[in-house]
Order: C-alpha cells, then sequence, then structure tokens
C-alpha cells in the first residue's frame, strides 16, 4: 500500500540475563558499559545515516526502541537516537516514540531522564505480578520491582505506559492469571500488551518442554485465558482492538498499527526489519533483515557496509495479498474490501473464495454485505487456523 510516512523502529540487543524462552536478536550484558552503548548506538546513527535515502520524503510517525532492552541505554544515548531520528524525518506534531523498559533498578533511577530525552509513551515488561510465575519465567525482576518502575513511571509525568503481560506460562493458573489482570487494572495503564507463551525452537524451554520438563496449560486452558482477558479487560473499559493489543480509546499504539497495516517502517540495529515503501519496482513493497549478530553488524557498518542479512525481498502479489488478509484480521477493524480491491484489483472473495466460504462455514469468520471480513469471536482463539488459510 501506498504512504507518505515513515515509523523508525531501533533494535537495542542488550539484555542483564535472557530469558529461557526469548529467541529475539539478544546478547547478555549483565553489566553494559557505557562505552559499549555508546559504540552499538553511533553504529545505529551510521546506519540511519545511510538507511534514511530509502524512505527520503516520508513524514515521521512513530519512533520505537525494542529489545533486547533499549532501557538498558542511559538516558543521553536515547536522547542522542531521538534527535537523530528526528532530524532525519520532518515530523506534523508530537511523534509518538515509545522506550521498552524493564523494571530493573538501574532503569528505574533513569525514568525522569528518559522522559526528558524525549520519549512519551514506556511499554514496561511486567509479565506477571507474581513472583511465583516471574521466577517459572526465568525473569530478572520481581513484583515489587514492577510495582516500583510502574510508580516512578507515574511520578515523573509518563501519561501513556504500556504494560507487557504474558498468559499459559508454565505452571499458571486461571487463578494466577485473574490475579495479574487484576493488578493491571489497579495500576490502570493506558495500554496492556498481553501474550500467550509461545515455545520458540532453539530456547531452553524447548529442550525443557522436550524433556517433559515444562508444565504448561493445555489447549484449552489457554483458550479459557484468552476469554478471560478478553473479558476482564473489555470490562475495564480496554478496546481489544488488534489480537494481544487492548488500550483505553485514544491510546492504540500508532507504531504497532503501522505492521498490521503494511506502512513502511525502517528498522535500524541488530537483527530489525525493515518494510520498505511501495516503488513502481515494488508496488507492494519489500522487506528486509539486518545481521542477527552483534559482532557481524558493528563490523559492517565500521567497514561503511550495509548490515543487510541479505538482499531485500520484493513482496509478490499472492504473498502482499495474503499477508494483507491474515493482518488485518489481526485487528479489531478487520479486512476492509474496498481497501483490499484498491491494492489488488478485486476484493478478497475473488483470491480466497473457498477459503472465505469454508471459514464462515465453520464459525470462525464474519462476512459483510459489503465483503469486509472479521474474525468472529471463536475465530479469535483459533486464529492461528484462520491465518494459515490465506498465507
Ligand atoms: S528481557 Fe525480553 S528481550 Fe531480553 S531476554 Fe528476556 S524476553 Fe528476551
Amino acid at each position: 500500500m501506498t504512504d507518505s510516512s515513515v515509523g523508525v523502529y531501533v533494535h537495542v540487543p542488550f539484555c542483564e540475563r535472557v530469558c529461557p524462552y526469548c529467541d529475539f536478536a539478544v546478547v547478555r550484558a549483565p553489566r553494559l558499559s557505557g562505552a559499549d552503548a555508546d559504540a552499538y548506538v553511533d553504529a545505529v546513527l551510521c546506519e540511519l545515516d545511510e538507511r534514511a535515502r530509502d524512505f527520503a520524503g516520508l513524514r515521521l510517525a512513530s519512533l520505537y526502541l525494542g529489545g533486547g532492552t533499549p532501557s538498558l541505554l542511559r538516558p543521553a544515548a536515547v536522547a542522542r537516537i531521538v534527535r537523530a531520528v528526528r532530524s532525519r524525518f520532518a515530523a506534523a506534531g508530537e511523534v509518538e516514540t515509545t522506550l521498552e523498559l524493564n523494571p530493573g533498578t538501574v532503569e528505574r533511577e533513569r525514568v525522569p531522564g528518559f522522559r526528558s530525552a524525549g520519549v512519551n509513551r514506556v511499554s514496561v515488561g511486567i509479565q506477571s505480578f507474581q513472583d511465583a510465575v516471574l521466577k517459572r519465567l526465568g525473569r530478572a525482576h520481581r513484583a515489587a520491582e514492577a510495582w516500583a518502575t510502574l510508580r516512578a513511571l507515574r511520578a515523573a509525568g509518563f501519561e501513556n505506559v504500556s504494560i507487557d503481560l504474558i498468559y499459559a506460562a508454565p505452571g499458571q493458573s486461571h487463578a494466577q492469571l485473574l490475579r495479574d489482570l487484576e493488578e493491571a487494572r489497579s495500576f490502570g495503564p493506558e495500554h496492556v500488551s498481553i501474550y500467550e507463551l509461545t515455545v520458540e525452537p532453539n530456547t531452553p524451554f524447548a529442550l525443557a518442554a522436550r524433556r517433559g520438563q515444562l508444565r504448561l496449560p493445555d489447549e484449552s486452558d489457554a483458550a479459557r485465558m484468552f476469554e478471560a482477558v478478553q473479558e476482564v479487560l473489555a470490562g475495564s473499559g480496554y478496546v481489544a482492538y488488534e489480537l494481544s493489543s487492548h488500550a483505553r480509546p485514544g491510546f492504540e499504539s500508532a507504531h504497532n498499527r503501522r505492521y498490521w497495516e503494511r506502512r513502511p517502517v525502517l528498522g535500524l540495529g541488530v537483527g530489525a526489519w525493515s518494510s520498505e515503501p511501495a516503488t513502481p519496482d515494488a508496488p507492494h513493497g519489500a522487506r528486509r533483515a539486518n545481521l542477527r549478530a552483534l559482532p557481524a553488524y558493528l563490523e559492517r557498518i565500521a567497514a561503511g557496509r550495509s548490515a543487510a542479512a541479505g538482499d531485500a525481498e520484493v513482496l509478490g502479489a499472492a504473498t502482499a495479498r495474503g499477508e494483507a488478509a491474515f493482518l488485518a484480521l489481526r485487528t479489531a477493524r478487520g479486512l476492509e474490501a474496498a481497501g483490499f480491491e484498491r491494492e489488488f484489483g478485486a476484493p478478497p472473495r475473488r483470491f480466497f473464495g473457498p477459503q472465505i466460504a469454508e471459514l464462515v462455514a465453520a464459525g470462525l469468520l464474519a462476512e459483510a454485505a459489503d465483503g469486509d471480513l472479521r474474525l468472529t469471536a471463536r475465530g479469535r482463539i483459533l486464529s492461528d487456523t484462520v491465518f494459515e488459510r490465506f498465507v
């Protein structure tokens, strides 16, 4: 799709410790030095200089510092990134500028500094408010630190706070999930992202699962937990604008929406993905990924070369149609047939007729008279089954 705006994502790979379920591009850095952090930021800013040309003329809509743990950077380093990105792209009005923050002591002390650095939205990796669950997840923090961080954010004046939670964690009971939701509600964040724990290949959790040492809620328990999440958060005034994302009206994440709406994103840093704007040669855009290993990334940048892991993948029409369908279906708005037709020349029924008929008959998809499609309540629980029919 054509778009005149860009979101910038900066990946910061450092983590105090690596959680046993994590498969992001991360580097264990229990004592990250200022020099190492600065060297990484220097490299990211070099990459920005090189890559901004491909997104020239686009208006900056969002900046997201994710990881990893970007809150391990000092506020001055965060400020350098924010200033550099803003100087590269024009913006109309205030730009949503998000920093992912883990609830450690060091990070908590930096909260006021992050605000002065230009961060106006914080996404806090709470995961659970219960020590037993946090321990089983292998997290570095405990519930008391989570609460201290949340209080520090409000004291520093942050008015747009998102919290990340995990459900269907090892050994987590339904009652424990309800307690997590109740604690979240009692804080009253503007946004909640809540994901089912997935066991990714080649992680310590995958190994433990193979050995029968990981006790996870089964599929029907996980489905009941998903339903409880929807019910409790909806009852507390949050709108589930995407399968895992719940916001008070007006606090939906502008940056995350870009991915579901397939808008351009410039990804910088280790392992970052970019969605490049459409061009006459790539009418559905292109995407590319950076190298995932920190030393290789730093070497490439130091040598004045591209950090890309390979050539950009130009999206063919069939791939783009499938992605347009399942990404839009993640959202409450769903897949709008008219917008789809503008990009692909015909409505979704033309390309996915049998799949749509089958999913509607199964009660997983709702089709409006104008051809717009949305997941039903049951479709939201079985969303993976729906999405695989479009790829
Ligand atoms: S803190 Fe987040 S990014 Fe870092 S290892 Fe844990 S899950 Fe991965």
